[in-house]
């Protein structure tokens, strides 16, 4: 067994998928009928896939409802989370047990959903924190993230909660990057096991930015168990 991962960046596009009947990445073809997708609420229930639910959000087949979060067991089912400036965490089990994909935007993150997949994780299939590889793929940075003095003292707040430090500014400005790497951290994930992709979506134009462009278009996140 070995995982398969894929962080996207501007192509293939979400809504361009919706009329095919595959994903196309390099020389990767993945038949919609394996990919999983979820109805994002920026909230932090997860939901864990059976084989019943691949093709979940393509062709006649609703999204899963309401989840910010996949996991699946399953071989050659592929879970799909789409991000514009919201960070996607990708999470796989050493030892091929399970994979997890996260919605963690700064509801999600305020919410602390990557813990609860780690939590999930342990509890359902047995996989502790240290059986981990984390892949957090690219969302926007502190500089161009400023919100509301409300919703900055809120996120804050909240991450004081939960025992993680998060780096304060004056300029009520939010490091969701930060925030994931601290939450993995502290859930026991290991730091050699954690990788970012450091890029902001809203500088580079190679991405999709919903705070820079408005609209719909979504960069697709993917995780999935393979045989070799
Ligand atoms: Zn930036």
């Amino acid at each position: 067994m070995k995982n398969y991962f894929y962080l996207g960046k501007k192509e293939p596009e979400y809504r361009q998928l919706l009329s095919q009947s595959c994903i196309r990445i390099e020389d990767k073809v993945i038949p919609l009928s394996r990919v999983v997708s979820a109805e994002q609420v920026h909230g932090s229930h997860i939901h864990i896939c059976t084989k019943d639910d691949s093709g979940a959000g393509f062709g006649d087949k609703a999204k899963i409802a309401a989840a910010d979060g996949l996991i699946t067991q399953v071989p050659h089912q592929y879970l799909m989370i789409r991000t514009a400036d919201c960070a996607p965490v990708l999470m796989m089990d050493k030892r091929h047990r399970a994979v997890a994909a996260v919605h963690s935007g700064r509801e999600g993150t305020r919410q602390n959903i990557v813990r609860k997949a780690i939590d999930m994780l342990q509890q359902h299939f047995g996989i502790l924190p240290q059986d981990l590889c984390v892949w957090v793929g690219a969302c926007i940075c502190a500089e161009h993230y400023q919100v509301s003095p409300e919703l900055y003292e809120e996120f804050i707040t909240s991450m004081q909660e939960q025992g993680l430090h998060p780096k304060l500014n004056k300029d009520n400005q939010l490091d969701i990057r930060l925030a994931v790497f601290q939450q993995l951290l502290s859930a026991g994930v290991a730091f050699r096991d954690i990788d970012q992709d450091m890029n902001c979506t809203h500088e580079d134009h190679g991405y999709h930015s919903f705070r820079r462009d408005g609209g719909n278009l979504r960069q697709i996140n993917l995780v999935g168990i393979e045989h070799e």
